[in-house]
This record gives C-alpha cells, sequence and structure tokens, in this order.
C-alpha cells in the first residue's frame, strides 16, 4: 500500500511538471529595441587594437585630432615642453578609450611623488590620473590607477618607468540640472570604469564631481559633450594607441511601446 502510494505520488508530480512545461510561454518584455549595429573586432590579435566605429586620436603619425602639438616621433606623442595640456577637438559624453602611455624611463630620484612621471587623462573635468607607481608612493588615491583624490586603484599593476602600459576606461557622463549656472540636483552622476594593463583598477565608480587639488569634489555645470585631455604635469610621458568609442549612457531609458507579453508562436529553444 505504502509502495503504491509513493508510486502514484511520483506519478502525480511528473504530470504535474508536464503541464507546467507545456503550459510555459516565452516570455517578452515589450520594450522596442532596435537592432545592434555591426562592428568589426581588429584584425590584430594584439589587445587594443581599434574597431571600425572607433574614432582614432592618435595612430602614430600626426596629432590632428587635438588642439595643440607635442613631439611625435616614431609612432609615440610625448608631452612638450610649454605646450600645455592638449584637448581633442571633438568633444564627447560617454566613452570608451583606449590609450598606452610609459612614464619617462629615465627616473629623477629627486623627483618624488605627485612629481614623477605625472599626466593624467582627463573626461571634462574629471580625472583618471597618470604616475610613475612602479616604487614611487604618493596618497593612493593620488597613484598611477586612481580616480584623482577620490578612489585608489584596486591593484597597483604598474609596470616599470619606461615601459608601455595600457588603460581601457569607460566613462560615463553625468547627467545634471542646472539653474542659473549652478548645479540644482545632480540626476545622474558620473561613473568610470579603469582597465591598467588589462586588469580592473576601478569599477564602476560613482564620481562625487569635479576633483579639485585643495577642496573637496563636488559637481559643478557643463555641458554634456566635453573635450577629452592629456595632462602636461611637467613630465616627457609618451602615448600610443590612443582611440574612443561613443556610447550609450549607462541608464539610457529603453522605449517600452507595450507591456511585457508572452510570444506564442516562437520555437523553443
Ligand atoms: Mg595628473
Amino acid at each position: 500500500m505504502k509502495k503504491m502510494i509513493v508510486t502514484l505520488t511520483v506519478f502525480a508530480l511528473l504530470i504535474t511538471a508536464m503541464m507546467i512545461s507545456a503550459s510555459a510561454k516565452d516570455w517578452r518584455s515589450g520594450i522596442a529595441w532596435t537592432e545592434p549595429p555591426k562592428v568589426t573586432p581588429a584584425e590584430s590579435e594584439t589587445p587594443g587594437g581599434a574597431p571600425s566605429d572607433a574614432i582614432i586620436l592618435f595612430d602614430g603619425k600626426d596629432m590632428s585630432a587635438w588642439n595643440k602639438e607635442w613631439d611625435v616621433q616614431d609612432g609615440v606623442m610625448t608631452v612638450k615642453r610649454g605646450v600645455g595640456t592638449i584637448e581633442t577637438k571633438e568633444k564627447f559624453g560617454s566613452v570608451q578609450l583606449h590609450l598606452e602611455f610609459a612614464t619617462p624611463a629615465e627616473v629623477n630620484p629627486r623627483q618624488t611623488g605627485q612629481g614623477r612621471g605625472n599626466s593624467g587623462v582627463f573626461f571634462g573635468p574629471y580625472e583618471v590620473q597618470i604616475l610613475d607607481s612602479y616604487d614611487n608612493t604618493t596618497y593612493f588615491d593620488g597613484q598611477c590607477g586612481s580616480f584623482y583624490k577620490q578612489r585608489p586603484p584596486q591593484v597597483n599593476v604598474c609596470r616599470k618607468p619606461g615601459e608601455w602600459q595600457s588603460y581601457d576606461i569607460v566613462f560615463n557622463r553625468p547627467e545634471l540640472n542646472v539653474e542659473n549656472g549652478k548645479v540644482v540636483e545632480v540626476i545622474r552622476p558620473a561613473f568610470v570604469t579603469v582597465f591598467q594593463n588589462g586588469v580592473l583598477v576601478l569599477n564602476h565608480h560613482e564620481i562625487e564631481g569635479t576633483g579639485f587639488w585643495h577642496r573637496p569634489p563636488a559637481y559643478e555645470a557643463h555641458p554634456a559633450e566635453l573635450p577629452i585631455q592629456l595632462q602636461d604635469h611637467g613630465n616627457p610621458t609618451k602615448f600610443r594607441n590612443i582611440w574612443v568609442r561613443k556610447i550609450q549612457d549607462d541608464n539610457t531609458k529603453p522605449l517600452r511601446t507595450r507591456e511585457p507579453y508572452f510570444q506564442e508562436d516562437e520555437p523553443k529553444k
């Protein structure tokens, strides 16, 4: 009798499972997604090659994408004394950026902390620090791979001075409510994710505003799109292979044209 009850129970469970499976339908969100455009990946197997939709900021030949000229030699551009910080002619909002840099091979022992191999990549007023942090200590949230004065890198993955390093950065611009030139509301803060030499150093860091050397960060009004800048901090830092892609803001609201629904006639996978 007991065996029969167990058998019947198992049988009933099986029937129930079969009924659930037969009535399961293909759930659809109802959001009218548009087809993702096709992009050809780089042919080169070397990481860092530019995909087909990238805007090339420096390919080793000239600095036509920039407002001023540093020294260009052998496919490399080097911070030029007296020229100052440079910026792209084109303006950008949210981007994916790739660049390669090398802090000066020759280390001057009198240059320490922020004085050694300092540069930086700025998305408008927001700086991802470039510094020789191989064997050179400074405040952690000012070392290489940091979001300057806000967040140290998760790890120090710096190569030796003079060796080529890479940054792959995802920057999401902020959305600010501005009245009479003043930020009255941060609708959406800016975020930054940074891979240095292929290793994650900043993970979706929420940017607290424009960074200052002398006071806490705070959001200040600025246009949605701004030039990308490379800092001249008095050290002959080198750069090569710089490209950028414009990306969707990370909270872009998709257009929902109907309520979520079950698609009846789509064959199951
Ligand atoms: Mg800097």
